[in-house]
């Protein structure tokens, strides 16, 4: 699946991505579909789950969405009606338990790898109902699926949920066009990357002709910033630092510094995207302090430089643009390793 090889990338953008059949036929049959993303659910996952759900609801099936983690806050207008749950706050695992048990099909998007469920891996892959992925990861599991889509040259999970959708035939409302909008939209840095193919900028047409507005998604998800967050940010770029004659840029956020801005972890998506102003700068690493000697790091390559081999090699995984793991350690150690992996992969790319 994805895996044919291509004579010319100019054209691959072009492509239609076609779900194949038994992932269709899965979904078709499901009365009562799970869906779920990874762990820290961003915009691709939830405006996929959610695109999803109300799709498959349209066609009469029930289907329901349960996460690890609470998505960020500036996602709640995508779901005014509270159709996604949350492990974590919706209390009793007996309730979580249940949602897993009354399952006929579990869908997973953004994501195939099943640990990155975190705590309902382990009661997702217990459960007997069959489990099919979608996604646009490259795929290392492709065993613990019943059915897979695994398509890492489509720009977001959203454009191959649309794919699915018409491959039913369900009709793109105004609801579900919004959420595969942002969808698509935050994978892309709102169609900005160079994940942003033609193929990404049709289905943004097709869903702004579907009752998306461009401008009100943009200004709902990226300018409703509490001010700790942007204070925040500041802290961040003010102590900013370079290595590797300024082709990398690394920061550091600490515990601390999130709690006295009163900023959760999952509000801090696209700060890494900022530091990619700097000019020179080739490759940015943030470090995020999750618990004292526990560290979330984010990579990120401007150019050419593909990152995710080194995310990879610390246990994480990712794009070639964009990735991150999790290290233990103290900082000094966590950066020394990281920056070392990093001169070195840069040694392969002459500036
Ligand atoms: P982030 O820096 O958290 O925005 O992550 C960038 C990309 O890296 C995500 O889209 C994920 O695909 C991947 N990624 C981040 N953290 C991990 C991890 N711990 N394990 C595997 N992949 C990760
Ligand atoms: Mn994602
Ligand atoms: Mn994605």
């Amino acid at each position: 699946m994805g895996k044919e090889s291509h004579k010319s990338s100019q054209l691959l953008s072009f492509e239609k991505f076609t779900p194949p059949g038994p992932v269709l036929a899965r979904i078709q049959a499901a009365r009562r579909p799970l869906l779920l993303t990874h762990i820290y659910p961003d915009g691709d996952g939830i405006g996929s789950e959610l695109a999803l759900a109300r799709g498959l609801r349209a066609r009469g099936a029930s289907p329901a969405i349960l996460n690890t983690h609470r998505a960020p806050e500036r996602y709640d207008f995508l779901d005014p009606a509270g159709e996604i749950r949350v492990a974590t706050t919706h209390g009793a695992p007996a309730e979580v338990k249940a949602a897993i048990a009354a399952a006929d099909l579990f869908v997973i998007l953004d994501t195939s790898d099943p640990s990155r469920l975190g705590k309902l891996e382990s009661a997702v892959f217990a459960a007997p109902a069959p489990r099919v992925a979608i996604d646009h990861h490259v795929c290392r599991n492709e065993g613990s699926f019943d059915a897979l889509w695994s398509e890492p040259r489509s720009a977001a999970t959203g454009l191959l949920v649309l794919e699915v959708l018409l491959g039913l035939g369900v009709e793109i409302t105004s609801p579900i066009a919004e959420a595969l909008f942002v969808a698509i939209g935050t994978d892309t840095g709102w169609f900005r990357f160079s994940n942003a193919s033609p193929h990404a900028f049709e289905a943004a047409s097709l869903l702004a002709g579907k009752g998306a507005d461009p401008e009100r998604l943009f200004g709902a998800v990226y300018e409703t910033s509490t001010l700790g967050r942007t204070l925040l940010l500041g802290e961040l770029l003010a102590g900013l630092q370079s290595d590797a004659g300024g082709r990398i840029v690394h920061g550091l956020l600490r515990r601390s510094q999130l709690e006295r801005h009163e900023v959760g972890y999952e509000e801090l998506d696209g700060f890494i995207d900022v530091m990619k102003g700097v000019r020179g700068a080739d490759v940015l690493l943030l470090l995020v302090e999750l618990s004292p000697q526990r560290f979330k790091v984010s990579l990120r390559s401007k150019g050419s430089v593909e990152i995710h081999s080194i995310a990879e090699r610390f246990g994480g995984g990712g794009h070639p643009k964009a990735a991150g793991c999790r290290l233990e350690g103290s900082v000094d150690d966590i950066l020394e390793r990281v920056l070392a992996a990093l001169r070195e992969l840069l040694a392969g790319y002459p500036p």
